[in-house]
């Protein structure tokens, strides 16, 4: 049975308590996208402000688990300021370290030149599969954004 505390590490319940850049954008300009986790009822809302191929802003609203929130929280962090292809190769890292198989379902191999910052506090949450799903929602919610910005 794995240990509890590696699932909830005290930065992700600092992230649940104080999530960061929680809020909205108006769009147009920002491009918005909605994510459900029908699993465990979770739901990220993401607003995305990209301008010359640089994520400006970004805001989180939705409601659900602590670990759904505070990963949002965390990659809000994570991508504001970012090249969008900076962005996209943190998805791809993110989803390597939850065990996410590539669009041809093989193994994502960890880019290393890739940090992951804060966000390896999520880790412990691979071992427990049901939560992945939590995890990667504010990701999956965020590539649909990027691809409405
Ligand atoms: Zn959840």
């Amino acid at each position: 049975m794995p240990d509890l505390t590696d699932l909830y590490r005290e930065i992700i319940l600092d992230h649940h308590r104080n999530p960061r850049n929680r809020g909205s954008l108006e769009t147009p300009p920002a491009a918005h996208a909605v994510g459900h986790n029908p699993l465990c009822g979770d739901e990220i809302e993401i607003f995305l402000q990209v301008d010359d191929g640089v994520v400006t802003d970004v805001k989180v609203g939705g409601s659900g688990c602590s670990i759904s929130q505070s990963s949002a929280s965390m990659m809000s962090q994570a991508v504001k300021g970012k090249q969008v292809a900076d962005v996209k190769a943190l998805v791809r890292r993110f989803k390597g370290m939850m065990s996410i198989p590539d669009e041809d379902g093989n193994p994502i191999e960890p880019d290393l030149t890739v940090s992951l910052g804060d966000l390896e506090a999520l880790q412990g949450v691979v071992k427990f599969p049901v939560r992945i799903k939590c995890a990667t929602l504010a990701w999956n919610t965020l590539l649909d954004a990027l691809s409405r910005a």
